[in-house]
C-alpha cells in the first residue's frame, strides 16, 4: 500500500518494515498500482538476499568439490588395493651364497657377501624362476615351501611378491618353465 509521507510516495518494505520512497523499490509490472507498480521488498533487501543466495551457492559448489576431491582419492586408494595377484604354489626356494660386489678397503678388493633366493613359484601349468638378491643378513624370505603365494608379474620380466605386511618384494623372473 502506498503512504505518503511529507509529501513523498513510498511504502512499507514488506522484510525490512521501513518505509522508503517509491525508487527505493524495484519496478515490477506484476505489481498493482496500488502498490506503485513496485516490488513490495525494496532494493537493499533483494541486495541482501541475493548476496545470501550467492553464499549458499558458493558453499555448496565448494563442499561438491571437497566431496569429488575425497571420491578421487578414494578411487586412487582403490585402485591400488586392486592390484590384481594370482595364487601360485610356492614349490621351492633355495639359498645360495654369492657375492653383490667388492668393497675397496685398504687398497685391497673384498668381496661383498650376499644371497640369492630362487623362487620357484608354480601357476597353472608354468613354473617361474624367480631371484631376489639380498645381503646376507638383510632379508629373511617368509614363505613356506608349498604353500600358496601371491605374486604378479609385470611385462619387463619383473614380478612381485605380495608380502604378509601388505608390500612387496620384486623379483626378477630368470626363467619360465612350462610342465610336460
Ligand atoms: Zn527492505
Amino acid at each position: 500500500m502506498i503512504e505518503t509521507r511529507n509529501g513523498i510516495r513510498g511504502k512499507v518494505c514488506s522484510t525490512c518494515k521501513q518505509w522508503k520512497p517509491l525508487d527505493a523499490f524495484p519496478t515490477d509490472p506484476t505489481h498493482p498500482p496500488s502498490q506503485g507498480g513496485r516490488h513490495c521488498r525494496c532494493k537493499e533487501c533483494h541486495r541482501k538476499i541475493a548476496g545470501r543466495k550467492r553464499a549458499a551457492t558458493r558453499t555448496i559448489g565448494s563442499a561438491i568439490s571437497i566431496l569429488a576431491a575425497l571420491l578421487f582419492l578414494i578411487g586412487i586408494a582403490a585402485a591400488k588395493d586392486k592390484l590384481t595377484y594370482e595364487t601360485g604354489k610356492l614349490i621351492d626356494l633355495s639359498v645360495q651364497d654369492v657375492t653383490r660386489g667388492f668393497l675397496v678397503v685398504g687398497g685391497m678388493a673384498a668381496p661383498v657377501p650376499g644371497k640369492l633366493y630362487v623362487f620357484q613359484i608354480q601357476l597353472g601349468d608354468l613354473v617361474y624362476f624367480a631371484e631376489y638378491k639380498a645381503g646376507k643378513h638383510s632379508y629373511k624370505p617368509e614363505w613356506v615351501v608349498n604353500d600358496p603365494i601371491e605374486f604378479r608379474t609385470d611385462k619387463d620380466d619383473k614380478a612381485f611378491l605380495k608380502r604378509s605386511d601388505g608390500k612387496e618384494l620384486e623379483v626378477v623372473v630368470v626363467k619360465k618353465v612350462r610342465q610336460q
